[in-house]
């Protein structure tokens, strides 16, 4: 199997690469375990809400500088300011032509809203959910929030609450209908993309707009839990045009509907573009030539060996096993590329949980172009993306999915220049 790039791990970082480099004309082949982070994604990309010492950022190239300084081995340092924001300012059309519709700006983070109804910066938010310019207001004074009764994935008391401390008047309305009865009768069914996959379907999406016209209300906005638009395009518009009211979804608790369709929007623009998507295998091993691999084995394809002119790890963190951590070191298990991280594991964790963790900032190292590194050498094929990378916190610097988007479109073009 011969390709001219092949990519192991096809969650954000591992499609954003595969699609730039097919859409340029080389032939990539994608091989992936399983479930990636956009499966539990809160619904919006983050670019950088704070730098490593806690500092609030709300205008991301403004502080690139700073962020170099302090982490200069984090991957927008590697990137430089200048590639930072050419890279940032492109992704709305790229996703948008991979079928992924964000609204967001680079220069300025907006806010959104979490399954809690709190509000938290971030960079990009699928269309269809609810986005605020100010960090204290929402954009209605009056809501009317639907959820579907017995769904308790979606927590309407905190949301209430919260917008009501935030200036907005907001009543419940919970709907029933016989399509969801037969999910209620095992609340272990009564979960997101359950629901979801029931509004793909016409009859029951009718349904849906049949019980939201039903309440008289003097809203500006409905407001639903995000359980519709798994595969179905534009459902919001269809919504809107049959009860006359703007429509806008809030993120659930995981699994996530917009994540999961953000992945099957891209994987199918992958594969439009000539791309091969092999989901369910594990990439196991690889041999090396000098200071390149030129053999890669995974578990579904035993000794018949993939071989390529470039290989991209896309494996994702801990979360993925991208990394695995064991008592005395965390390494990277299918490359065995040289990982950072401390050598004593006491220093490993803060026992304050809200303090930031080290092991979040430990990661695969690479050089400036994130090329891989074995035993101290610079691999000459091999590039590393996304969460596995060394030298950031996802969590505490709010960066996760702008590393994995800006890493993987720098890698891309790198490529193609060679
Ligand atoms: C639970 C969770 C939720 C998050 N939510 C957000 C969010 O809402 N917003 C945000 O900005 N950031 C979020 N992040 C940060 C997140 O890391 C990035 O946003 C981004 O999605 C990570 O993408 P990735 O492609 O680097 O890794 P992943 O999404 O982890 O994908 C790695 C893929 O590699 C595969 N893989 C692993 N090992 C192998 C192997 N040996 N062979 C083949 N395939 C393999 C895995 O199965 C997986 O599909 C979240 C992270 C986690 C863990």
């Amino acid at each position: 199997m011969k390709f001219d790039t092949l990519i192991i791990g096809g969650g954000l970082a591992g499609l954003v690469c595969g699609i730039y480099l097919q859409k340029h004309g080389q032939r990539c082949v994608i091989v992936s375990s399983g479930q990636s982070a956009l499966h539990f994604s809160s619904g919006s990309f983050d670019l950088l809400n704070y730098l490593p010492d806690g500092t609030p950022v709300e205008r991301p190239f403004e502080v690139i500088g700073a962020l170099k300084q302090q982490s200069p081995r984090h991957p927008y340092a590697k990137l430089g300011e200048d590639r930072f924001k050419e890279l940032s300012n492109c992704v709305v059309d790229f996703l948008a032509e991979a079928g992924v519709q964000v609204v967001g700006n680079p220069e300025q983070n907006h806010y959104r809203v979490t399954p809690m109804g709190t509000l938290k910066p971030t960079w990009l938010t699928f269309k269809e959910q609810v986005v605020c310019e100010q960090e204290d207001k929402l954009p209605w004074k009056k809501i009317a929030l639907f959820n579907i009764t017995g769904f308790l994935d979606f927590y309407s008391r905190f949301i209430i609450d919260e917008f009501q401390r935030l200036g907005t008047e907001c009543v419940l309305h919970e709907i029933s209908f016989p399509a969801v009865e037969g999910l209620r009768q095992n609340p272990t069914e009564m979960r997101s993309v359950n629901i979801a996959r029931l509004f793909d379907k016409q009859e029951n999406l009718d349904e849906l707009v049949r019980a939201l016209k039903t309440v008289e209300t003097d809203c500006e906005v409905i407001v639903l839990p995000a359980i519709a638009g798994l595969s179905r395009d534009n459902v919001l518009t269809y919504l809107e045009e049959r009860v006359n009211k703007k429509v806008c979804l809030l993120p659930t608790l995981p699994p996530s509907v917009p994540g999961i369709r953000a992945q099957q929007q891209m994987r199918k623009a992958f594969e439009r573009l000539g791309g091969v998507y092999m989901l369910g295998d594990t990439v196991l091993k690889a041999d090396r030539e000098g200071n390149s691999v030129v053999r890669v084995y995974s578990y579904n394809h035993g000794d018949i060996p993939f071989m390529m002119k470039n290989v991209v790890l896309a494996t994702g963190s801990y979360f993925s096993q991208g990394l695995i951590a064991v008592p005395d070191k965390v390494y990277e298990p299918v490359l065995n590329l040289d990982v950072d991280f401390i050598a004593n594991r006491k220093e490993w964790y803060d026992m304050n949980v809200f303090a930031p963790q080290a092991y979040e900032a430990f990661g695969v190292k690479t050089d400036d172009d994130f090329r891989g590194i074995s035993q101290g050498q610079v691999l000459d094929n091999v590039y590393v993306i996304g969460s596995i990378l060394e030298g950031f916190n996802a969590i505490k610097q709010g960066c996760g999915a702008g590393v994995s988007i800006l890493s993987a479109l720098y890698v891309a073009k790198r490529i193609l220049s060679k």
